[in-house]
């Protein structure tokens, strides 16, 4: 059985551009997995501490015949790969992986919450699922299109495809 998710990238150090590059990548050769599709790269300005550079964000859609667990394992692996270090909270990150969705699944275990607690306030993630995906509905019968209405792009810039 496969399920379809959506993981948000983000990054703000070390050539954000291909930290992403190499997580599609890395996502899209996971065993069992495929990829579907993948937003544009968004410019945002940090969350949280604001001594630190902006972030390039993005949004992959999957296939994958793995467990949500064992999806965060495998996630978790290409953060290290790149070098990531937990410092401050919500402070400056090689890359930054995040399961949004898994199937219609809800999960709040000790080390995985789904959907992502963050998904519904935070721009640089409502945008780039929405180019991705405008008709989705949540779990809980939200539609993203009406998230979006009410949640403003300040901050957020596009970047042109290379
Ligand atoms: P935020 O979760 O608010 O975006 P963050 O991404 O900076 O903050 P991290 O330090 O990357 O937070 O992750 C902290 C922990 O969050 C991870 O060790 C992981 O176990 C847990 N976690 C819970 N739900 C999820 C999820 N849906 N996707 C990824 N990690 C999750
Ligand atoms: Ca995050
Ligand atoms: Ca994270």
């Amino acid at each position: 059985m496969s399920t379809r998710c959506y993981v948000a990238l983000g990054s703000n150090l070390q050539q954000p551009n291909l930290q992403l590059d190499f997580a599609i990548k890395a996502m899209s050769g996971l065993d069992a997995t495929r990829l579907i599709s993948q937003s544009s790269y968004y410019r945002s300005r940090p969350m949280g501490p604001q001594d630190q550079p902006d972030y390039l964000n993005a949004v992959a859609e999957l296939e994958t015949g793995l467990e949500a667990e064992a999806l965060l394992d495998r996630l978790q692996a290409i953060e290290m790969e790149q070098g990531r270090e937990r410092t401050r909270h919500w402070g400056p990150r090689t890359l930054d992986l995040d399961i949004l969705l898994f199937g219609d699944e809800v999960i709040d275990s000790e080390r995985l919450k789904v959907p992502h607690p963050g998904l519904f306030q935070r721009n640089f993630v409502l945008y780039p699922l929405h180019e991705i995906r405008p008709g989705l509905i949540f779990p809980d019968g939200q539609s993203l299109a009406e998230l979006i209405e009410n949640c403003p792009a300040d901050g957020l810039a596009r970047m042109e495809s290379e």
